[in-house]
């Protein structure tokens, strides 16, 4: 399990993680975050997990209006 929040539809939840960053409800793909707990994942998932944050660095649709998100990020 996973917590989405989606910036298109608004979607701020649990639901199963795919292994992919999509909105549970919309199916969007982009605006969307996920938060795992990382003793959830295998390694490979951890890795990818890892490689997709690498992928949407400097994505401003990533940074998005939650005070403090962008930060802790860090
Ligand atoms: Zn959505």
């Amino acid at each position: 399990m996973a917590r989405f929040q989606c910036h298109e539809c608004g979607f701020d939840g649990h639901a199963e993680w795919h292994g992919e960053l999509v909105c549970p409800r919309c199916g969007c793909d982009h605006g969307v975050r996920a938060a795992i707990g990382i003793e959830e994942m295998t390694e490979a998932e951890a890795d990818a997990i890892e490689a997709l944050a690498t992928e949407l660095e400097g994505s401003e649709e990533w940074a998005m209006d939650e005070d403090g998100a962008a930060n802790r990020r860090g």
